[in-house]
């Protein structure tokens, strides 16, 4: 019997302000009717996740791709990661430059080498190698992320106390089923504002920033990568629902988890293998969306869940 196809995304769980909001809304709404019609016309999980984070990352209202945040040196790396629940099939990239959609370089990756990873100027030489696409940084640079990066440079404030503040990670997310019954996840972000060159947060580390195995299914995650990392998030949500617990019970145990273990605040979307699917976060806000059975729902402020028809 073919399984009900679900698409669930996220745009970055932070004080997203108001001036963003409807922004935010509109991006994760068009991203995951996107990749739900895929679901729709019989597509795999994979393509799905990809296509949606691929919108996600070409709208500079996220911080990924194009609309990136600027590390220490004023310049653009990029993390990204793709997996495949089915045979556990996994493609990361970290610390790579002038790429505009790191999530289907990640595909490549897991495609057309024998790794899992490739970084920095390994990653870019097999780019150029491969002649994938490349994109100048001023291309993915928007006057936004540059304002930020002055405000960080003239008041000199460190890492960690911006990230208290809540401000600048707006990472971006996909999870999906298919009508096979094959779960998948992908996130890409810039990471955070003025971050150390050559910092790789949780995004495109593999049970940490996403995490898929059709055994349980599928998680993405966004927040305080020095926090997820430690608790490996995503790796942490499906062993509580391997437990019995239900997407939304096991989100808000590992949350929970990460906040009392290593104050850390973040968000995360989960899909299981029976399509159940949940978006929860402990920041102020996170963008979400999600479409079962033409159905799309979508939120951003806690509790808060909106529901159009979707005419496909
Ligand atoms: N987790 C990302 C990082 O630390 C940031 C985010 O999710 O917004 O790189």
């Amino acid at each position: 019997m073919d399984t009900r196809p679900v698409i669930v995304v996220h745009g970055g769980a932070w004080a997203i302000p108001d001036d963003l909001a409807e922004r935010s809304k509109i991006g994760v709404k068009n991203a995951a009717t996107c990749g739900f019609s895929i679901l729709a016309n019989g597509g795999s999980s994979l393509q799905a996740v990809e296509a949606a984070v691929r919108i996600l990352e070409d709208d500079t209202a996220f911080d990924a791709g194009h609309g990136a945040v600027l590390n220490a040196d004023g310049d653009v790396e990029l993390d990204a990661i793709i997996m495949d629940g089915k045979n556990l099939a996994v493609g990361a990239v970290s610390c790579i430059k002038n790429i505009a959609n790191p999530v289907m370089f990640a595909r490549t990756v897991m495609e057309q080498t024998p790794h899992v990873m490739l970084t920095g100027t390994g990653a870019n030489k097999f780019a150029e190698k491969i002649k994938f696409e490349k994109t100048p940084t001023r291309e993915l640079v928007t006057e936004n992320a540059v304002k930020e990066w002055e405000q960080y440079q003239k008041y000199k404030q460190s890492v960690t106390s911006l990230f208290n503040t809540e401000r600048m990670h707006d990472t971006v997310g996909a999870v999906a089923i298919d009508s096979k019954g094959n779960t998948a996840c992908a996130t890409s972000t810039g990471g955070i504002t003025n971050k150390m060159v050559g910092r790789v947060g949780d995004s495109p580390i593999i049970g940490s920033g996403a995490y898929a195995d059709n055994f349980t299914g599928a998680v993405s995650t966004t927040g305080h990568g020095e926090s997820i990392m430690k608790v490996t998030l995503a790796r942490q949500v499906l062993f509580n629902m391997e437990k019995g617990e239900t997407p939304e019970r096991a989100a808000d145990q590992a949350l929970e988890y990460m906040k009392n273990k290593v104050h850390g605040r973040g968000g995360l979307i989960v899909v299981s293998k029976s399509g159940e699917w949940a978006a929860r976060f402990t920041t102020k806000r996170m963008a979400w969306a999600s479409v079962e059975n033409r159905i799309l729902n979508y939120g951003l402020n806690p509790g808060e869940k909106f529901q159009e028809k979707l005419d496909l």
